[in-house]
């Protein structure tokens, strides 16, 4: 038996393609939000250490801009493929939509090994993304940010490229800067506390009990470790499970977060933890947890383990960890999934905040951020729930109707379409 290759850009096609029929899209308008509105490839060559020059290929996806100027991260990533950024645009453009921001969906794409490069050599990357792409980008244009593999110390070289070539101070070009350079504060966490929010949102309106119960983190980075961090601080969960790209540790009896996040910063894995068991990223996904985050890649949860998965609530960190076919086999078994591009939003909203406090040149304390990031998110749950119940659908169906209608609105009044 062939399998087909996993295109992520075809699965969120196919997204679009059933919210278009709910929603009785015209045909115009169907097919103009299946397709990204800019496409940029280029081809950075970069002096290494070794005085070597290596070739990097890279994009920017500039998906749909009616709402606002195109808005998504930056991903290094060795697999990296254009379908990959445009999924991910694509999903940038539901998202920034689902929680009602004033921005359109982007994403860019760096296809290079980050763990083979040197800090040095990531700068010189860093600053050559940046050159390519400069005419494109800006706080009325594209914004990018971090993701899988990109840090604030790189969002920090972007933006000083940036304002060298511009000749001017512009730290609203790229979010997720550090604090120095105009960062926001909370944007570190905020991922993970967006899901954290929709996760207490989802299990009041469904009776369940959060407190004391399990929890299991599938991919143990940013996303991953704040969301280990914040479910026992906000939500009161116990963390028994955790992995990374190399392994994973188990204790059904509970593991710090704290303890864990702290031996995955010295060590750079989890491996040799030792208050708890080896377990692999399969058996983590099908462990009996409350909550289950994916907060890794994309296709983790698919048709062949979908069955094997026993959380009550899948609050989905990463970007498009689970397939349609898995979708339709988790919502038969009863579970509750956080759509993506609703569960991470959290990021992208304070990325927003960041933004906005650039262009004011004043910035808010934690406290404020974490109200603004909570009331985003529970209304923007609310929506979604609402919206589901009415039509009586799931939650990711619901996410994408009312994100792609508020897309499809803005295109029409803009007379695109
Ligand atoms: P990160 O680079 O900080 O962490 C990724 C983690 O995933 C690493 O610990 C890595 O070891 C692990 N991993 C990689 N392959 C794995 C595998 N096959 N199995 C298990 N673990 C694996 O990245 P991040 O920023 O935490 O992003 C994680 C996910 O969250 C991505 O899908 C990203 O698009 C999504 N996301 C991130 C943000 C953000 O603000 N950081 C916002 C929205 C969505």
């Amino acid at each position: 038996m062939t399998t087909e290759p996993f295109n992520p850009f075809t699965i969120a096609q196919q997204q679009i393609d059933q919210a278009a029929e709910k929603l009785e899209l015209d045909k115009g308008t169907h097919e103009l939000l299946r397709w990204p509105m800019k496409e940029i490839k280029v081809t950075l060559p970069v002096k290494m250490d070794d005085g070597s020059t290596k070739i990097f290929h890279a994009f920017r996806i500039q998906y749909n801009t009616a709402r606002g100027p195109a808005k998504g991260g930056v991903r290094w990533h060795p697999l990296e493929t254009i379908d990959t950024v445009r999924a991910l645009a694509a999903w940038m453009t539901w998202k920034t939509s689902v929680v009602d921001l004033p921005l359109g969906g982007g994403k860019g794409g760096v296809v290079c090994n980050p763990k083979e490069l040197s800090q040095t050599e990531k700068e010189r990357l860093a600053r050559a993304y940046v050159r390519a792409l400069a005419g494109s980008l800006g706080v009325t244009k594209d914004v990018p940010a971090p993701d899988v593999y990109t840090t604030p110390q790189i969002m920090a070289w972007m933006m000083d490229e940036y304002e060298t070539i511009i000749g001017e101070n512009h730290p609203g070009v790229i979010t997720g800067k550090p604090l120095a350079l105009g960062g926001s504060k909370g944007r570190g966490d905020a991922t993970a506390r967006g899901g954290i929010y929709v996760t207490r949102e989802a299990a009041a309106v469904n009776g369940i009990n959060l407190d004391g119960a399990a929890m299991a983190v599938q991919g143990f980075g940013n996303a991953g470790q704040n969301a280990a961090l914040l479910g026992e601080e906000i939500l009161h969960m116990k963390l028994v499970a955790a992995s990374d790209s190399r392994s994973g540790v188990y204790n059904p009896k509970g593991i710090s977060a704290a303890a864990l996040v702290d031996h995955k910063i010295k060590n750079g894995v989890l491996k040799g933890f030792q208050e708890a068991d080896e377990i692999t990223n399969e058996e983590l996904l099908a462990l009996p947890v409350t909550v289950l985050f994916p907060a890794a890649l994309e296709n983790v949860v698919r048709a062949d383990n979908a069955q094997d998965i026993k959380c009550r609530i899948c609050c989905e960190l990463a970007n498009g960890p689970t397939t349609p076919d898995a979708d339709r086999i988790l919502d038969d078994k009863g579970i509750i999934v956080l759509p993506d591009f609703l569960a991470n939003a959290g990021g992208v909203t304070v990325s927003y905040f960041e933004q906005v406090q650039n262009a004011y040149n004043l910035y808010w304390e934690l406290q404020e951020v974490h109200w603004r990031l909570d009331k985003r998110m529970t209304q923007a749950f609310a929506g979604v729930y609402e919206m589901s119940k009415r039509s009586k659908i799931g939650l990711r169906e619901a996410a994408y109707l009312v994100g792609v209608a508020r897309v499809a609105e803005a295109c029409k009044l803009r007379g695109w379409v």
